[in-house]
């Protein structure tokens, strides 16, 4: 099979490699549609070599979905033939995180002897045509969501993990600060799931995205001061949820001051290990603000796939660029470089869905 592989820090070609086979518990799956991540940029750079990826040939790639192909031993439920989106974390299942439902906090990480995986980040990923996966880590898909929507699964779970940890308040004011993939589809998460009004702040081409698609109404921070600004547009109390999908210095404090008295804030943009933010302390004891660390998409992919489906989410229009596998370089480029109005881009492996 092809496969995109990361030959060493920074270097990465599009070579031949064994198909795998799937172990107990584990199908192989024929990779449809796999959307490039936020993360993937760093890692194929090299900027994370040892810990993500800890080891050198290594496939990324963790946004996908696909069909099964061959199911190993134990396997029920699945067949060859059978729609599914992936996700990237699976817990060893019996640390104190995993029996709670919390499989992308496993205390197992990183030790796949107990059966943990990290696909695409520390166990091989889905840049290929090919990939084995535990049947924990994949979800059943209707022929109603196509290959290239059920890659966007795993970018939206993102968001209603941030959600479902704050709650949305019906008829409520949200503020998503960061117009990239991910706060474009938390605009619409959060309309979906009761809000009234989105604010969305940001700059640039990805603020007017925002704009035409969905925000109710836009702060640019380059113009104006974004705290007031919120506040101006609340009638000076402050929304009831924000969702931080940026990682950009400044942005948590901000958030803190966006929310209402009672307030809470979900940060789900992942910031540079460098970063540090100075938090009004006391004003957090006395307005009881709530903060959340939002990390990945556990326990939310079949709740997408249904509202996908059912078209209470709709997430194809941000897919504005697709290439084959061959054309790696040049998609990455598109992505990272914010080329062509892009916001998200799937590679086929195996060609566009007919
Ligand atoms: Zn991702
Ligand atoms: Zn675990």
């Amino acid at each position: 099979m092809k496969a995109l592989v990361l030959t060493s820090p920074g270097a990465f070609e599009v070579q031949e490699v064994a198909v795998p086979k799937p172990g107990p518990h584990e199908v192989l799956c024929r990779i449809r549609g796999v959307a490039i991540c936020g993360s993937d940029p760093e890692i194929i750079r090299g900027g994370l070599a040892g810990i993500w990826p800890p080891f050198y040939p290594f496939i990324p790639g963790h946004e996908w979905s696909g069909e099964v192909v061959e199911v190993g031993d134990g396997v029920l439920g699945y067949k060859p033939g059978d729609r599914v989106a992936g996700e990237a974390h699976k817990g060893c299942g019996y640390c104190r995180n995993c029996l709670q439902g919390r499989y992308n906090l496993c205390e197992n990480y990183g030790t796949a002897a107990t059966g943990h995986r990290h696909y695409g980040f520390i166990s091989q990923g889905a840049y290929a045509q090919y990939n084995v996966y535990s049947i924990r880590a994949i979800n059943h898909m209707p022929a109603s969501v196509s290959f290239r929507e059920g890659a966007l699964v795993d970018t939206a779970g993102v968001t209603l993990h941030g959600m479902e940890l704050t709650g949305i308040t019906p008829g409520g004011t949200v503020v998503v600060i960061g117009p990239g993939p991910i706060g474009l589809i938390a605009v619409r998460f959060a309309k979906a799931l009761g809000a009234a009004r989105v604010i969305v702040v940001g700059r640039g081409a990805r603020l007017d995205a925002a704009a035409a698609k969905g925000a109710d109404a836009v702060v640019n921070f380059e113009k104006v001061e974004p705290v007031q600004a919120v506040r101006d547009l609340t009638g000076g109390l402050g929304v009831d949820e924000v969702f931080e999908c940026s990682g950009a210095p400044g942005t948590f404090a901000q958030a803190v001051r966006m929310v209402r008295k009672g307030g809470k804030v979900s940060l789900l943009g992942v910031p540079p290990d460098t970063v540090r933010e100075e938090l009004p302390f006391k004003y957090i004891v006395h307005n009881e603000i709530a903060i959340f660390g939002s990390r990945a998409n556990p326990n939310v992919s079949r709740k997408i796939i249904e509202m996908m489906g059912a078209g209470l989410i709709k997430v194809k229009d941000l897919i504005t660029h697709t290439f084959p596998l061959e054309e790696f370089a040049t998609a990455l480029d598109t992505f990272v470089g914010r080329k062509d109005g892009v916001i998200k881009v799937v590679i086929e492996p195996n060609g566009p869905e007919a």
